[in-house]
């Protein structure tokens, strides 16, 4: 078997292993991108059908301060698409009818999401005790800072949206550093988040919700996004192509792949692996069963994500807003839903909505094993009694992710610790992935970031 001499191999054409690989591009003459997939974007992925534009993974984003420099030094931040500013309403599900969530002290005031004394207990927070907050589960954490009932329906259905995952297994400290650092620092969230506000703390981001209008496609989403990404490599992502181990070479390590063409072996002395976690423990196996047992100690939930459409006319309740989601006490199926046709123009033909709805997560993960028609029956009952709907919409995908989000326990930051510590032995090899410092788009590009420097002379 004939082995090629690279300078970088990038395992993974997510957005992680993107990002880094264009990083590393700036500074090293060979850099190879390989994908188990017959695409690049990894989990981003974009669907046309009928008029709609629609996302199988993931639908919007956060710009945060490294992706934010990462597109402007590349001149294509003009790629960046905000949410129309009439989706800035969010809604949750309280006692089955929508509530929109408050964004001001006085909204908080006046919400009926919560009851006066549970009103009296957040604004109480800054007379709370300091405590440690080491080991504890969000649900812990927000709930002795801000009263059960905050923590319950305020706090965990932001966690489903995000991490589809389950607020009493969730760590504080993963999830949220920032309220964690503001207790420490400050004795109370509250006094820690207006003290960074006053001093105007905190990286240079972006406000909102965005998705990507790829400059040299006329097509919207992330889908094209990646795919512009990809083509700003010199060399184009080796599709297709399975890596199955690492091992050491001398001063560079040796990859072995299984691509188009069969058996191929590269030899880099650095190697990103930026594949989801259990892929990256079968990878470094044979390079450290240390670092593989702790990559495959993290956990993901399964989601199901289903987009339809439906006539404006025959929604009895007005689509407006950024979509909803649900607390675990309201138990529908359903965890949430996204209007996104009202989030980005064109994205349903006229008179139509297209509504993106998640199911499964930790709450009921089993949702990934029904066939479609019972998937299709629960997001039916479950827009009638939160929606009003009058007619049967059109199915336009049904994705099934068995392994969609990490989900970042109470130990996971020394987990993350550990698996860095664990990399240390072995220079050149350098981890990138939403398992690491957190679970969204931008997160995961930053990871990509981070693990492309930590490999510069
Ligand atoms: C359904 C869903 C909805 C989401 N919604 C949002 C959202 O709205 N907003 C948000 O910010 N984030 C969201 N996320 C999370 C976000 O999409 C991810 O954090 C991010 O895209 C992960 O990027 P990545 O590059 O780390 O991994 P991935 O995108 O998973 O890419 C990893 C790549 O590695 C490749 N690979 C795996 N094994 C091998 C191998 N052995 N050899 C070669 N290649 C391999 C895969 O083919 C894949 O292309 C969502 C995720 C999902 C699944």
């Amino acid at each position: 078997m004939s082995v090629a001499d690279v300078d970088v191999v990038v395992i993974g054409a997510g957005i992680a292993g993107l990002a880094a690989a264009l990083e590393l591009q700036d500074h090293f003459g060979e850099v190879i991108v390989v994908d188990a997939s017959d695409r690049p974007g990894g989990v981003m992925r974009t669907d046309y059908l009928s008029g709609y534009v629609f996302e199988r993974g993931p639908n919007t984003f956060q710009v945060k301060a490294p992706m934010l420099s990462f597109l402007e030094s590349r001149g294509i931040d003009n790629v960046l698409q905000r949410a129309t500013p009439e989706s800035r309403s969010r809604y949750l599900l309280r006692d089955g009818k929508l509530v929109r969530v408050p964004t001001s002290p006085f909204g908080i005031v006046t919400t009926r999401l919560i009851s006066g004394g549970a009103k009296w207990r957040l604004f109480a927070e800054p007379l709370k005790t300091r405590q440690d907050a080491t080991g504890e589960s969000v649900s812990e954490f927000s709930a002795r800072r801000f009263g059960e009932e905050v923590a319950e329906h305020l706090v965990g259905p932001f966690l489903t949206g995000v991490y589809a995952g389950d607020e009493t297994q969730l760590g504080v400290e993963a999830v949220f550093p920032q309220l964690v650092a503001a207790e420490r620092d400050h004795g109370s969230v509250t006094r820690g988040l207006l003290a960074d506000a006053v001093k105007r703390r905190g990286p240079r981001t972006k406000a909102g919700s965005y998705s990507a209008r790829a400059a040299n496609t006329s097509s919207d989403g992330l889908g094209p996004f990646a795919r512009m990404l990809a083509e700003r490599l010199v060399h184009p992502p080796a599709l297709e192509t399975d890596v199955e181990s690492i091992h050491n070479d001398g001063p560079c390590w040796c990859v072995s792949m299984r691509g188009r063409a069969g058996s191929v072996r590269i030899r880099a002395p650095r190697v990103v692996v930026a594949t989801p976690s259990c892929a990256a423990a079968n990878i470094l196996r044979g390079v450290s069963s240390e670092l593989a047992s702790g990559l495959e100690a993290i956990a993901y939930t399964p989601v199901v994500s289903v987009a339809i459409g439906v006539d404006r006319e025959k929604v009895r309740t007005p689509i407006d807003g950024f979509g909803f989601l649900v607390p675990r006490s309201e138990k529908l199926g359903l965890l949430g839903c996204l209007y996104m046709s009202r989030l980005f123009p064109g994205r349903a033909p006229e008179g139509f909505e297209l509504l993106q709805c998640l199911l499964g997560g930790a709450r009921w993960p089993e949702a990934i094993e029904h066939p479609d028609d019972v998937l299709l029956e629960q997001i039916r009952a479950d827009l009638d009694a939160t929606l009003g709907l009058d007619d049967t919409p059109k199915v336009l995908g049904i994705c099934r992710w068995p392994r969609a989000v990490p989900q970042p326990d109470r130990e996971h930051v020394r987990r993350v610790a550990g698996l860095r510590q664990a990399c240390q032995p072995f220079p050149g090899i350098a981890l990138a992935g939403s398992y690491l410092d957190g679970v969204g788009l931008a997160d995961s590009l930053a990871s990509g970031l981070t693990a492309a420097r930590s490999l510069l002379p």
